[in-house]
Order: structure tokens, then sequence, then C-alpha cells
């Protein structure tokens, strides 16, 4: 099983790692020009698909994860912690998506940055909307 983050294909006649980031298809390998066979090509394929399911779960584990454990730190009165969780799952989370959306290093970084501030403005619009319900509940 391969563990690292990056799927990488191993070409059997030179054993040269053969990235795979952003792309579909391999056909030969850039270090010998060797064929790849379609098993190969399958199992590369296999490999990414896999990659954008564990991306994906990590994403909403730290989507949903971040607000609860902030309200478990905020409720445990560990209240300057919880700003901290909310950043560091906000850029978890954001570089996740950036894992799967994008194809070269310096778009993962932009995307990742975009995505971790998107993810904020909604966190914040969700803490926004929850406040205004709860003021107006008082009302009654
Ligand atoms: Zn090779």
């Amino acid at each position: 099983m391969n563990t690292t983050n990056d799927p990488s294909f191993t070409c059997p006649a030179c054993h040269a790692e053969i990235p795979q980031a952003g792309t579909d298809k391999v056909a030969s390998c850039p270090q010998c020009g060797f064929a790849l066979t379609a098993q190969a090509q399958e199992s590369v394929k296999a490999d990414q698909q896999m990659m954008r399911r564990s991306h994906w779960i990590w994403f909403w584990l730290f989507f949903l994860g971040t607000p609860a454990s902030a309200l478990v730190l905020l409720s445990a009165n560990m209240v300057t912690l919880a700003p901290v969780v909310v950043v560091a799952g906000v850029l978890l989370a954001g570089f996740q998506l950036a894992k799967l959306f994008s194809k070269t290093t310096a778009g993962y970084i932009v995307m990742g940055i975009l995505f971790s501030g998107c993810l904020f403005v909604v966190y914040v619009g969700v803490v926004f909307v929850g406040c205004a319900i709860a003021m107006q509940g008082q009302h009654f």
C-alpha cells in the first residue's frame, strides 16, 4: 500500500517514480520511455480515485470537526484555544480541497489559501445567522 500523500507509480522497467499529480493516464515512462501496460494505468487510476476519496473524507472531517471542537473548547472555558483550532481546521480543510482541484504546486498553494478563506467566510456566516436567530428569539 502506498501510504505517502502524493500518488505515484514506480516504472516496472527503470523503477523511476512517475508522478501522477493531475494526470488521468500515463502512456509511457518519462524516464526510460517504457510503455506502461493497461493494467499499470488501471492501478494508477485506482490509486488516484482512492486518493480523491481520502481527500474528500479528510475535508469533511476537518470541515465538520472544526466547529465541533471549537464548541467543545468554548464550553470547557478554553476560549483562547478555540480560534487556534478554527484557523488550523480551516487551513487543513481548505488545503484538502486544493489537493482535489489543483494540478500544480503553485495552484495548490493559491487554491488552498482561497478555499481556506471561503470556508472561514462560511463559518462566520453560520455564526452570524446563528446569533441573529438567537437574538430574535430573545424578543419573544
Ligand atoms: Zn522507466
